[in-house]
């Protein structure tokens, strides 16, 4: 199958059947949401949710975070994974934002990865999720997803794989096929045993043609 074909096929089985794709992480405000990023890396939503009610009630805004401590900030978030780097880069983040960025999240991805703990795919998500723009995150799902699919091919990092996904998908449905990616990768296609028996992707995903 060609590659232009295989996305054509992957996209429009997505579009019927995942119309409604969106992060699983709770969040008001752009800022609930980067501090709600930053905590779930190599961690589940699940628990980053349950820990940031509390957080973000106590520490509502860029100003109030950075008055803070990563002492003070750990114990909000002893719960999640690596804390103390998280308490540190959360504080780092806050005062950052109201130093140079007049207390916004920015919008673009290479300013959003100035700020202290934030790298690619969170910046990716917060200009995607919060801005809507065609930022492509790849996490371990899209990474893993993407390349079983074939929608990727010998991807080294989530960097190349961000570039060929890029190339081929409208820039309008990038947001959301990103959660596409992470939804199916996180419920269906499981890294260890991916569940192709429930999967409606058989017959457009190079893995499950290779088994053949
Ligand atoms: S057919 Fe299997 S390997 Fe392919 S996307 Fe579905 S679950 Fe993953």
């Amino acid at each position: 199958m060609r590659v232009k074909e295989r996305y054509g096929h992957i996209i429009n089985w997505f579009s019927e059947h995942m119309p409604v794709a969106e992060t699983e992480l709770h969040y008001e405000t752009p800022f609930g949401l980067l501090v709600a990023v930053m905590l779930s890396a190599q961690c589940t939503d699940k628990r980053v949710n349950m820990v940031t009610p509390q957080l973000l009630q106590d520490f509502p805004t860029p100003e109030s975070m950075a008055a803070s401590s990563p002492e003070v900030i750990f114990e909000y978030i002893k719960t999640v994974s690596y804390p103390n780097n998280k308490a540190r880069h959360l504080v780092g983040m806050a005062q950052m934002l109201v130093k140079d960025f007049d207390s916004i999240v920015p919008d673009k991805v290479d300013e959003l990865q100035k700020l202290p703990g934030v790298g690619r795919k969170t910046a990716n998500v917060i200009a995607s999720v919060v801005y809507d723009k065609p930022a492509m995150a790849v996490d371990t799902h899209v990474f893993r997803v993407s390349e079983r699919l074939g929608l990727t091919t010998a991807s080294k990092s989530p960097l190349q794989t961000e570039r060929q996904l890029v190339k081929y998908i409208p820039e309008e449905l990038i947001p959301k096929a990103h959660h596409w990616l992470i939804l199916h990768g996180r419920y269906v296609c499981l890294a260890r045993k991916p569940k192709c028996e429930i999967c409606g992707l058989t017959a457009f995903c190079r893995y499950f043609a290779k088994k053949l």
